[in-house]
């Protein structure tokens, strides 16, 4: 055809590459790691520390990205002034893209707007909140925009995000919530789900800042999720920092190809944990049934996977065969002064804290 080409080109290879290094770290590379009691797997949400190494070492990408997955990561920078529209409107818009720089963890970071909460003032001033917005695909609509099996959650990733920011922000805006927004790129349905940090324990005594986890409330009720904790995400943003100073690469926080073990833990817990479809489920159990009718020590050969099942942070990375090449790096020297304060923090969070409890 005349154009379509024209067009994938033009967002594939544009004339002008944007180019915006940043030696501090990203809330949207936020992760945790922890033992999920269910299936005995350590379970990583979040940003990849291998990934985010790459990112900070300068190392250039290995792998481009299509013109639809550049439209859908974009997506949400077109729609966004839509929202904000209808809240201006509404009067409750105060302000867009206001950035922000955590002094203690070095993340930078920056809110999407902030709307007036009609709900409330505090000594007869408006009470502000940060706002998220994310769009999302036909298959993740369900239960982040509307409820699904009467439950809405925002994704995991997204919540982990938004830590760095309700922590910086809290500081001055005691109690303060953040809304999320989810809109869908199919049904354009608006979602809504407020996040904050629980601030008091089960016994009603103050938690101790790191300990905070989060909470989630919307339409469909409010959820305590104690293993998203500040603790757990800046434990991994030590963790990185180390691997920087020493100028180390981390090991791949994501698998491309579960394990038999994994593969197993996850059929035995079933589709609803959400790693494997119902579909996949059968045919492990189905594979797993018959190694044992075989006396097939097929759970230990990872060469014979029961399924092609791996994590989707490696099919979205940009480093992905650099890193499954095991390539060694080009070891550069992070955080040097390069003369813009924004982009040089003044050190990564200090490696001494690493171990201390946080
Ligand atoms: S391929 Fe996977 S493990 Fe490797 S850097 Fe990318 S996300 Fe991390």
């Amino acid at each position: 055809m005349l154009f379509k080409q024209i067009f994938e080109r033009a967002l594939t290879d544009p004339p002008v590459q944007s180019i915006r290094k940043s030696k501090s770290f990203h809330p949207s590379a936020a992760s945790i790691q922890y033992r999920d009691p269910q299936t005995e797997t350590v379970e990583t949400h979040g940003g990849c520390l291998r990934a985010e190494w790459y990112r900070l070492k300068e190392e250039p990408p290995t792998e481009g990205s299509d013109a639809p997955g550049i439209m859908k990561m974009t997506a949400g920078n077109v729609l966004q002034p839509m929202v904000e529209h209808a809240f201006m409107v509404a009067g409750l818009w105060r302000a867009s893209e206001t950035s922000f720089f955590h002094e203690k963890m070095k993340y930078s970071g920056r809110v999407d707007f902030w709307l007036v909460d009609p709900t409330q003032t505090m000594a007869d001033k408006e009470v502000l909140m940060p706002c998220e917005m994310k769009t999302i695909g036909k298959y993740a609509e369900a239960g982040t925009c509307f409820p699904k099996a009467g439950k809405m959650m925002p994704k995991t990733d997204h919540l982990l995000q938004v830590v760095p920011y309700i922590d910086f922000y809290g500081q001055y805006m005691p109690n303060m919530k953040l809304a999320m927004f989810y809109l869908g790129r199919d049904g354009m349905e608006l979602g809504e789900h407020h996040i904050w940090l629980a601030g008091a324990g089960k016994y009603g005594c103050a938690l101790k800042d790191e300990h905070r986890y989060i909470v989630v409330q919307n339409d469909t009720g409010v959820y305590e999720l104690p293993w998203l904790t500040v603790r757990g995400i800046y434990k991994r943003t030590i963790e990185l920092a180390k691997f920087v100073q020493k100028n180390e690469c981390p090991p791949p926080s994501y698998e491309d190809q579960w394990d038999n073990r994994r593969i197993a833990a996850y059929a035995e817990i079933g589709p609803t944990f959400g790693r494997l479809n119902k579909t996949e489920t059968t045919a492990v159990k189905k594979a797993i049934k018959k190694a044992n009718e075989d006396n097939d020590d097929r759970l230990n050969d990872d060469a014979r996977p029961f399924v092609q099942k791996g994590d989707w942070q490696c099919r979205y990375c940009g480093w992905y065969t650099k890193c499954r090449a095991g390539l060694s790096h080009v070891a550069k020297p992070v955080f040097r002064d390069t003369g813009d304060d924004e982009l040089t923090p003044a050190a990564p969070p200090a490696v001494e804290d690493a171990d201390a409890p946080i």
